[in-house]
């Protein structure tokens, strides 16, 4: 556990899985927590009324609106940007318009919200975006559009490292392999098959996935930026 206390912590796409495992970290390591959601406010209130952080609606594929909210959220000390969605089908027959929306969340976001969010960021800052081991691996066809999102963001994390080192801030990319959430439930179809890539046969826990991203937002990671940090049970291996 790492002391948050006074820090100010936004999430973008904090209403399930992972992003509200994230939330709930650093709820419970004394951060001053905002989150964003779209398609779930039921879910964003249920979390914000019990964990005392505050809910906002914001699409992450507006651009402008995830401008606006990192803007107006003030100097942060962590931006962890963990809104992506995955289309699954064939390559031939998928709607380009939906492929672009997925680029716009996983990519576009990342990016635009990364820039501004070093706009007042203070010295120590920290920004994490959640990847995934498809940014290194793909193992399977029909996901191409979220593989390249993904190896996308390491670009962003390497040339992003050089922009904001000097000025002390870190931006670090978190690669989570199958994860128990909503998008990749333990007991999906694809249980047995993921699993056969892993040395670890589960999926892992989204606080797993937490317990990682607040390492990288506390101060023992000072000199750890323009990474990728995979935590797959080794399906990447
Ligand atoms: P879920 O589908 O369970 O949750 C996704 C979260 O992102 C929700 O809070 C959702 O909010 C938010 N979100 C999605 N689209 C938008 C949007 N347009 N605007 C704002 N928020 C949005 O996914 P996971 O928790 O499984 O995944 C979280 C991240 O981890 C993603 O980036 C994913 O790619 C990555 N990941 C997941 C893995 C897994 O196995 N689960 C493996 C590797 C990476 P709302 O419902 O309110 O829109």
């Amino acid at each position: 556990m790492t002391d948050f206390t006074n820090k100010s912590v936004l999430v973008l796409g904090g209403s399930r899985g992972i992003g509200a495992a994230i939330v709930r970290r650093f709820v419970a390591d004394g951060a001053n927590v905002a989150f964003t959601y779209s398609g779930s406010p039921e879910a964003a209130r249920q979390l914000a009324t019990e964990t005392g952080s505050t809910a906002f609606s914001t699409d992450s594929a507006d651009r402008d609106a995830v401008i606006a909210r990192v803007r107006d959220s003030g100097p942060l000390d962590v931006l962890v940007v963990n809104s992506g969605i995955a289309l699954f089908g064939d390559a031939l027959e998928q709607d380009p318009d939906a492929i672009d929306r997925l680029f716009r969340i996983n990519v576009h976001a990342p990016y635009h919200a990364s820039v501004e969010a070093a706009r007042q960021m203070p010295a120590g800052g920290r920004i994490i975006v959640i990847g995934s081991v498809n940014g290194d691996r793909m193992p399977l066809p029909g996901m191409a559009s979220y593989a390249l999102s993904k190896s996308a963001l390491q670009g962003l994390a390497r040339g992003l490292a050089r922009d904001f080192g000097p000025r002390g801030i870190t931006i670090n990319i978190v690669q989570p392999g199958p994860i128990d959430t909503d998008a990749n439930p333990a007991d999906g179809p694809m249980k047995d098959l993921m699993h056969s890539f892993m040395a670890i046969k589960r999926h892992g826990r989204p606080e797993e996935v937490a317990g990682m991203v607040a390492w990288l937002a506390g101060p023992e990671a000072g000199f750890v930026t323009g990474a990728m940090h995979t935590i797959d049970g080794a399906f990447g291996a």
